[in-house]
């Protein structure tokens, strides 16, 4: 329980204004534990049906963010790539949680398509560019292993030295105790970087809305996971050896049935082929049509239409083939969809959604780092998805590849 203890005194002293207790034994190499709570709202710690004291103790003895700004779009694949790479989706080419590539062609020919579900896409390296951070670190000789994180399937060298096979059924407790049994491992099989993945509350915040108490249930699940965690570093070194970096990949908003954008209203669906994701992507018949439909369809309400190259600069949404050329940025919380769905499911929309603009503060995201390398009792206000490269880079001590990650980002939150 010593690190458990040397937390309750790093709160203690956050709270009363003391000197920081110094972490007597800490050592010159550092096990880093990413972990992501997936769909975890900037603001869910502040809500008082939230039990989780395990990372609200992280969060007072550690660094805080206020909100981790998510890349867009707010999905789980395009995020949680930025967040190990630095990198935008137009970059890296995750631009979605599915998409396709007009510039890769299957054997008849037609456009490959990429899905989150899809293994062979998951292992095919052609979809995932950048440099991870686990790639980094083993090609520095650092080793890494992944219970679960998009793109840690992806088959080329130096990919994590352990990983598995995506596995939502996997128990929280056998993915921390797969990590920790990692940890002991002989020294040259021994991860110093681990990544860790949860997906419940981002389900719950989908079926039942963010503010439901189904979300803070989801919540205390992944607290216990992290109790489990924090317990098993602790009995294989103790306080001073583990950086801990607690990050989610968006928000989460509220949607319903009456905040929906029917397309039919604006456009015959059988003249164009449309993609039905977060964004919603519209991929014209003929490239000479495509501002008539721009301009029908921005003349609803709630959605904005976009040539893809006019879509705003702040989003880094443009330099892509797999983004569709036209891309449609709908209000927050609103739905964009056909009549046909809406006909084949009168109870939906409903729960949560995510996707929108990442200036949304509903999409914001969690952002906790806590350990020898981190802040202590410390809340910042903001940082990116694309800083948590740089600073995971940081703590592992390897140079990282060329990122987006802001340098001072490394310096408002590492000591
Ligand atoms: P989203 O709605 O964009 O938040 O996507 C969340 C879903 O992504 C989760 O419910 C998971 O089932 C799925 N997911 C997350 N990580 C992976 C992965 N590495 N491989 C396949 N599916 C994943
Ligand atoms: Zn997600
Ligand atoms: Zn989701």
């Amino acid at each position: 329980m010593r690190l458990l203890l040397a937390l309750a005194l790093l709160t203690l002293s956050a709270c009363s204004g003391a000197r920081p207790v110094e972490q007597a034994d800490a050592a010159p190499e550092t096990t880093v534990v990413l972990v992501s709570i997936d769909g975890f709202r900037y603001d869910y710690l502040n809500r008082a049906d939230v039990q989780a004291p395990t990372l609200r103790m992280l969060a007072s003895a550690g660094v805080r963010a206020e909100r981790l700004i998510p890349v867009f779009p707010t999905k789980t694949f395009p995020n949680h790539y930025s967040l190990v790479t630095g990198l935008y989706p137009e970059q890296h080419g995750v631009v979605g949680n599915s998409m396709r590539d007009p510039a890769m062609l299957d054997e008849e020919g037609r456009p490959m398509e990429f899905s989150m579900s899809n293994s062979d896409a998951n292992a095919d390296a052609r979809w995932w560019g950048g440099e991870p951070i686990w790639t980094t670190a083993e090609r520095q000789g650092v080793r890494a292993g992944t219970v679960f994180w998009p793109g840690s399937e992806v088959d080329r060298p130096n990919r994590p030295t352990h990983w598995m096979p995506y596995d939502d059924d996997l128990s929280y407790s056998a993915r921390i105790d797969t990590a920790l049994a990692w940890l002991d491992r002989p020294q040259a099989e021994r991860p110093r970087l681990i990544a860790l993945y949860f997906s419940a509350v981002d389900s719950e915040g989908h079926d039942h809305g963010p503010g439901a108490p189904e979300v803070a249930e989801a919540i205390s699940e992944v607290d216990d996971a992290l109790a489990r965690l924090v317990a098993g570093l602790d009995t294989r070194g103790g306080a001073g050896l583990a950086d801990l970096i607690i990050v989610s990949d968006h928000g989460m908003v509220a949607v319903d049935r009456s905040r929906v954008v029917v397309l039919n209203d604006a456009l015959d669906l059988e003249t164009v082929d449309v993609d039905w994701g977060d964004p919603v992507g519209i991929w014209p018949n003929s490239a000479d049509d495509t501002d008539a439909i721009v301009a029908q369809i921005d003349a609803l309400d709630h959605v904005r239409a976009y040539r893809k190259e006019n879509t705003p600069a702040r989003l880094r949404y443009r330099d892509n083939g797999r983004i569709p050329p036209i891309v449609l940025i709908a209000d927050d919380g609103w739905t964009v969809t056909s009549q046909s769905y809406l006909d084949g499911r009168d109870d939906r929309p409903s729960g949560g959604s995510h996707g929108f603009d990442n200036a949304y503060a509903s999409m914001s995201g969690l952002f906790i780092a806590h350990g020898p390398h981190f802040g202590r009792g410390m809340t910042i206000d903001s940082l990116s998805a694309v800083d948590v490269y740089g600073i995971l880079a940081r703590a592992l001590g390897v140079d990282p590849a060329p990122s987006e990650a802001d340098a001072s980002a490394v310096r408002r939150v590492m000591r």
